[in-house]
């Protein structure tokens, strides 16, 4: 390790339920809220379901509606800053779509959410350790639709997005010839890239919204660092992903397109939810080579890497079922 400072984890799975406020409609409307919180517990959630019976889910963390983005990273800080000790780390955000998953990671300038305030404090602590550890950052960001992956921060103006494909590296490592690795020097540095990779995104779509909802969007941190007292390198990944929306659709709209992406989205999430459940209870083969974002991942899961997953939910009753579905998936993955 590159230093011996870093928290302690129990385990390496953690699984962080957020749930998002009633919005300004849904209080107009006079939506009522299913979700109900222990008061004595911080890591428990109750489901109130319209037979009025209760369900109970537990995590390793519970974020109410009224937490913010800061009492958010203060929990997931510890895990995303062990890539500086040359831990892999995975972050991902499912869930139904309109719960949150990008407000969580993304947020807003005015609320910034863990990506912005990763890559803040990575600065901040790769400073601290200046004349002791040497550190390189750098920055990718890609999409995953319809199984094909696509880099957000190549130059993408003149020619049509080149297809990019997951290669097996020299140490066992997945790679992905071909794509931009940016070095990062400041946050304001990384603000920008993030803004011209967002926006390379949405291109070719009616609508932002509904795109981000059936696609994962990855950004990656690539970490280089060097102990300038033992010699000792190390370099290792932080992914920071924002899934495609778990929702099921609706049998009458599902048709040519729109049929096709919702297979492989099912497809991906539940290849994700079996290599996490099956790493969970140390099961020897673990079926990463069934989806796309799961063999790109591979080398950042399992093993000694530390993943974290944010179940996001709707408080609203009309969510209900879309709701516990979401709180089923992660009971398995815990
Ligand atoms: P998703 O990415 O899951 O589709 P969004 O992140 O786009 O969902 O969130 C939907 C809307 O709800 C956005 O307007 C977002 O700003 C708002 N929102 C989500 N979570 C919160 C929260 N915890 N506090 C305040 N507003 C939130
Ligand atoms: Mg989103």
């Amino acid at each position: 390790r590159l230093y011996n400072d870093v928290i302690e984890l129990r385990g390496n799975i953690r699984v962080f339920c957020r749930c998002r406020p009633l919005n300004k409609n849904e209080i107009v409307s006079g939506t009522a809220s299913v979700v109900d919180f222990e008061s004595s517990l911080d890591n428990e959630l109750q489901v109130i379901c319209s037979d009025s019976s209760k369900k109970q889910f537990k995590f390793d963390h519970v974020f109410k509606p009224e937490d913010n983005q800061e009492t958010v990273f203060s929990q997931t800080k510890p895990i995303v800053t062990s890539v500086l000790d040359g831990y892999n780390v995975c972050i991902f955000a499912y869930g139904q779509t309109g719960t949150g998953k990008t407000f969580t990671m993304e947020g807003t300038p005015e609320h910034r959410g863990v990506n912005y305030r990763t890559l803040e404090e990575l600065f901040r602590i790769s400073e601290e350790k200046d004349g002791i550890v040497r550190y390189e950052l750098s920055v990718s960001m890609l999409e995953v639709y319809n199984e094909k992956i696509r880099d957000l921060l190549a130059d993408n103006s003149s020619q049509p997005t080149k297809k990019l494909e997951i290669k097996q590296g020299v140490e066992g490592t997945q790679e992905v010839p071909g794509l931009v690795e940016a070095r990062v020097y400041d946050i304001n540095g990384v603000w920008e890239l993030l803004k011209s990779g967002s926006r390379v995104r949405s291109v070719g779509s009616t609508s932002a919204n509904e795109l981000s909802s059936r696609s994962h969007c990855l950004l990656r941190v690539t970490v280089k660092g060097e102990n300038l007292i033992n010699g000792q390198r190390a370099r290792s990944h932080l992914w920071l992903v924002d899934l495609a929306g778990s929702e099921r659709v609706g049998r009458i709209e599902v048709e040519g397109e729109r049929l096709k992406e919702s297979q492989f989205i099912n497809k991906s999430l539940s290849a994700l939810g079996d290599v996490i459940s099956a790493l969970a209870s140390k099961t020897a083969h673990i079926p990463y080579r069934n989806s796309k974002l799961t063999h790109m991942l591979q080398s950042s899961l399992g093993g000694d890497c530390k993943t974290l997953m944010f179940v996001q939910i709707s408080p609203s009753a009309a969510d209900l079922g879309e709701t516990i579905c979401s709180l089923n998936f992660a009971s398995r993955v815990r």
